[in-house]
Formats: structure tokens, sequence, C-alpha cells
């Protein structure tokens, strides 16, 4: 398969039947709203807890959690976090919809190219086993700012960890979206977003 057949084939922003069938679903079953931890910033993301409990990978939202939407300059400090979780022995690698290159600054940590988009459940499983070479998703985070699409890990058995969005220059569609879905969480899960 060629560079460009490849791209289209795993295209992954815009508006997916996945997409739309949770977020439809997501008022009705709060079980797939769970979050393991909420932080206001990526940079508050305590790594020492996650490794105590058990945690051994972990899969990077970029857009609105470590910069905003279609950066190509992330923040110093949310490089040098996603540098440490790595330096800490978490495996780590970066899982976004968007397929541009501009990861650069994000030395040894991979971007998940060959995968179904997320919310798909598979996406998430093969984003585990072939960039974070584990097994048990049990133990690995997904970490990002939209329910709807990052939250998918949850349905994969992973834990999610949700990030207040950096807000940027997102479309409203997404903006709103992904703001319902989080009123949905924070209804139904209060206690988890305590940092407000
Ligand atoms: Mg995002």
């Amino acid at each position: 398969m060629d560079e460009k057949s490849s791209r289209k084939k795993y295209s992954r922003e815009g508006l997916k039947w996945a997409k739309v069938a949770r977020f439809l679903a997501l008022p009705f079953r709060p079980s797939r709203l769970k979050v393991y931890l909420a932080v206001r910033r990526f940079e508050d993301i305590p790594i020492e807890k996650l490794i105590d409990d058990g945690v051994q990978g972990i899969l990077l939202d970029a857009d609105g959690t470590m910069g905003p939407h279609h950066t190509r300059l992330f923040p110093e400090s949310s490089v040098q976090t996603a540098l440490k979780m790595a330096e800490r022995g978490l495996k780590t690698a970066i899982y976004t919809n968007s397929s541009e290159d501009r990861f650069h600054q994000f030395q040894g940590i991979p971007v998940v190219g060959e995968a179904r988009p997320k919310p798909e459940a598979r996406g998430f499983r093969q984003a585990m086993k072939n960039y974070l070479r584990l097994d048990d998703p049990g133990k690995v985070c997904m970490v990002g700012d939209n329910f709807i699409t990052d939250g998918g890990a949850v349905d994969a058995g992973m834990r999610f960890i949700h990030v207040h969005p950096v807000s940027g220059n997102e479309n409203f569609f997404l903006r709103a979206s992904r703001y319902l879905a989080y009123r949905c969480a924070r209804f139904y899960f209060p206690e988890a977003f305590k940092y407000n």
C-alpha cells in the first residue's frame, strides 16, 4: 500500500459513524463515561500515582490535551511531562486522529499511525499492541480532552484520564459535542471533577 492510500485508509478526522454512535449513547450509558482521573492541565497528571496503581502504558491525545487544536508548537511544559512519563518507564505513544506530522518535539515517543480511528475499540487495541507493546488494556491509560473520541478507551477496557480542553480554534460542532459529553460525565460522576 502506498503512502497516499495508507493515509486514506486511516483518515481519522471528521464525522465518523463510530463517533456519532458513541455520542448518542453516552447520556444513557454512564459506565462509558467513567474516568480514572480528571485534571485541569496535562501537566497535573500524577505520574507516580499512575505507576503505583499499576499503569504500564499511556496513550496521549494531542489536540486540546497537550496544546491547542492543530498547534505546530506544543508548550514546553507539555513536552516535558510527556517525556517524563516515558523516562519513568511508562510505555508512551501519541494517539491522535489528526494525520499531520507535527510531533517532532516529542523525541523518542512514537506516534500511532496504523490504527483504526478513535473511538473504535479496535483502534485502541491496535495502538496498545503495536505501539506500546502491551497486552492488558487494564494497565493502559488514555489521556485526552474528549469523551466521545478519547473516552472510547473505556470501551476497550482501558482507564481514561480526562484533561480539561486547552482552548483553540476548533469548529463549533466539535466544541459543542465535546462539551455536551463532558456535561454528561460531570452529571453522572461529579466527584471525579473536584478540581473545579
Ligand atoms: Mg483532543
